[in-house]
C-alpha cells in the first residue's frame, strides 16, 4: 500500500522520552545500551541520556536493501562486539523497528549467550515480528518513514574540498 507511518524529528524526541519513561517505570536499569546501526543509534543516544546510562555499544547489521526488499538473513558485520564487555551486564538493545524481528533476534541471541539480562526497546513493532520486545512506543503494520532516512544522502558539490 501507499500508506506510510511518518515519524518526524519532533515526534521522535517525544517518543524517546516516553519510551525511556516506560523503561524507568518498569524498574529496568541497563548497564549497557547496545544499538543496532544505523537506525538504532538515534534511539540508543536518546535513551542513554534519558535513562542516564553512559555506556553505549554498537553493532552493525545488514538486512534491508530497499523498501520491502531484504537479504535472506540479516548478518552482523565486523567488528562484532566483544562478548567480554557484556559478561554479567544488564543490556538494553535499542533499535528503530522490529519488522520481521530477524535483526533483533540475531542480536538478542548473541547477547543471551553472554549477559546477565537482556531486554529490547524499539520505537515501532510490527504485528508479524517474531521477537516481542519488552519496550515499544507504538505498534504499526505500515512502512515507516524515519526522519534520518526519508531523504536521500546529500549531493557532494564541486569546489567544497578543503584537503585534497
Ligand atoms: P527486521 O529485521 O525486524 O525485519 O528489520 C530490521 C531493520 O530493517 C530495521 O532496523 C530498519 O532499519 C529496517 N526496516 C524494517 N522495517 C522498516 C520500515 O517500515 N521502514 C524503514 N524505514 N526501515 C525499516
Amino acid at each position: 500500500s501507499d500508506i506510510r507511518e511518518n515519524l518526524t524529528y519532533p515526534i521522535f524526541g517525544q517518543a524517546i522520552r516516553e519510551l525511556a519513561q516506560t523503561i524507568a517505570d518498569d524498574g529496568y536499569e541497563p548497564d549497557i545500551i547496545l544499538s543496532i546501526a544505523r537506525g538504532g543509534v538515534f534511539v540508543a543516544g536518546g535513551l542513554a541520556y534519558a535513562l542516564d546510562c553512559k555506556n553505549i555499544h554498537l553493532v552493525n547489521v545488514e538486512f534491508y536493501t530497499g523498501v520491502g526488499s531484504t537479504l535472506e538473513m540479516p548478518v552482523m558485520l565486523a567488528p562484532v562486539p566483544n562478548a567480554i564487555d557484556f559478561s554479567n551486564k544488564k543490556v538494553l538493545i535499542a533499535d528503530d523497528v522490529a519488522d520481521t524481528g530477524k535483526t533483533l533476534k540475531l542480536v538478542h541471541d548473541f547477547c543471551l549467550e553472554h549477559v546477565a539480562e537482556v531486554r529490547s526497546a524499539v520505537i515501532y513493532e510490527k504485528s508479524h515480528s517474531l521477537v516481542k520486545c519488552e519496550y515499544i512506543w507504538k505498534r504499526t503494520d505500515e512502512w515507516i518513514n524515519f526522519p534520518w532516512s526519508v531523504e536521500p544522502p546529500v549531493v557532494r558539490r564541486e569546489g567544497q574540498v578543503l584537503d585534497a
